[in-house]
């Protein structure tokens, strides 16, 4: 299998090197974290085992690396003791490196995340009364150069692996102490005898009991622009021998990457967001600049035909709300025409800009927002206005690593000017 692969979408800005299946390590090991069952097995057969202890093993191994959290091979208590030192040899068990952690007074966590290659990324979990929801990067940066977001003012360094991904996951059960403890079978495990510590007793795991019940890939980069990579860590993330987590628990956001769209939905299969931000050519030509190459009406065909979607799995449409750009009665009504039109089963999201310093836009105010909201609502469309969560800690994207490379306004001009042209 190569290393490097190129995703076939069409367009100068849009194709990056992706570093897929193993990324080799210095000294010479394999992580076999962001890895399939069966490449695994594959693997332990190329390393000198017989095909059916290749097989036995991987289905062992993978267990403990996805199901349990297993950070070392010492831990896999079923594996034979003088087998633990050879796979100890050979192989490692990866996480992403955490360079920085911030709790916020809401209860919202951020991560700074580091590759082994040093290119560093973000990671957000944001408790809620009836749900915990992880905000998981899938580049780090971005090729897009959406005017509002700080992602979009940072170059793309390249797309994150899937064993990348996926460990944004792990990790976050490592932090929040959620993998199962002693016995398999969760929902009875209270009260088993072998529940050891009392941290362990406290973080016990139950299938209805957990913090982090949701994901949605609204982290760092454009993740249909990283597919095969994003759609092999998610199908570690809903296998029910690894992670675990159904797919309905699980929304991917695009900017509008209309191509990929329908592949998303056969072949992953999870919630659909759509980024759109605006109504009309012009504006969402300047804010959301990816939509100078698909455009709102070939988006939301799209949408319309995105499977899966019906009435009880609704397309969510994203709005940021940006003083007099994007917020008028007008931009309200002509959003309901456009849900009514294409026959979109879809809630809207209306999202308070979250400023940062340098950037070009102010939020609405809370009467516009609001007003905004209620003639969605009343053509019968939910219309939501999300709280800002962790703003002590600047968890909105790209706001914790943009803090640590501060640029100057002409830089970000510039970049923009970049991306632009790129986009043709
Ligand atoms: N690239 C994908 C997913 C990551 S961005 C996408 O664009 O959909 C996740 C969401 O955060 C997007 O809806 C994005 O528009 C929004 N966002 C980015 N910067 C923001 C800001 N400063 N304030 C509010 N929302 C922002
Ligand atoms: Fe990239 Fe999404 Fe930010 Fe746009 S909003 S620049 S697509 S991360």
């Amino acid at each position: 299998m190569s290393n490097t692969a190129l995703m076939p979408i069409p367009g100068h800005s849009d194709p990056v090197p992706v570093p897929r299946d193993i990324t080799p390590r210095e000294d010479g090991r394999i992580d076999l974290i962001g890895l399939p069952k069966k490449r695994i097995a594959e693997l332990f057969a190329e390393a000198g085992l017989d095909a059916k202890q290749a097989k036995l093993r991987a289905k062992q191994v993978y267990h403990w690396l996805y199901h349990r959290g297993a950070t070392g091979f010492d831990a896999m208590t079923d594996i034979a003791k003088t087998m633990r030192p050879w796979l100890t040899e050979r192989f490692v068990i990866g996480r992403p490196e955490v360079v920085e952690a911030q709790h916020s007074t809401d209860g919202t966590r951020k991560w700074l995340l580091r590759t082994a290659d040093n290119h560093d990324f973000e990671m957000v979990f944001i408790p809620d009364a009836d749900r915990g929801t992880l905000c998981v990067s899938s580049q780090v940066g971005c090729t897009l150069n959406c005017r509002f977001c700080h992602t979009g003012t940072m170059r793309l360094v390249r797309n994150l692996t899937p064993g990348e991904i996926v460990g944004q996951v792990m990790l976050a059960r490592d932090a929040l102490g959620e993998w199962p403890k002693g016995r398999m079978d969760f929902a009875d495990n209270a009260g088993s005898d072998d529940a050891g510590s009392d941290d362990e007793a406290e973080t016990e795991y139950t299938a209805d009991g957990r913090l982090l019940t949701n994901i949605v890939m609204m982290g760092m980069g454009e993740p249909l622009y990283n597919f095969d990579n994003v759609r092999d860590a998610l199908k570690l993330v809903m296998d029910g021998d690894g992670l675990a987590l159904s797919k309905r628990r699980i929304t991917l956001s695009t900017s509008g990457v209309v191509p990929m769209m329908e592949r998303c939905g056969e072949e992953i299969g999870v919630n659909l967001a759509v980024s759109l931000h605006a109504v009309t050519k012009d504006v969402r030509d300047d804010i959301v600049p990816i939509n100078r190459k698909f455009g709102i009406e070939e988006l939301l065909a799209a949408c319309a035909a995105y499977p899966g979607a019906s009435n009880a799995r609704r397309i969510t449409f994203e709005y940021v709300m940006l003083k007099d750009k994007n917020d008028s009665d007008e931009d309200a009504h002509e959003l309901v025409r456009l849900i009514k039109h294409y026959k979109l089963p879809a809630k809207v999201n209306l999202i308070p800009f979250n400023p940062w310093p340098g950037a070009p836009y102010e939020c609405s105010d809370p009467d516009r927002i609001r007003r905004f909201s209620n003639i969605v609502f009343e053509a019968g469309i939910s219309a939501p206005v999300r709280t800002p969560r962790g703003r002590d800690i600047d968890a909105a994207c790209g706001q914790l690593k943009t803090a640590a490379e501060k640029k100057s306004r002409a830089e970000l001009d510039r970049l923009y000017a970049e991306k632009q042209a790129a986009l043709g």
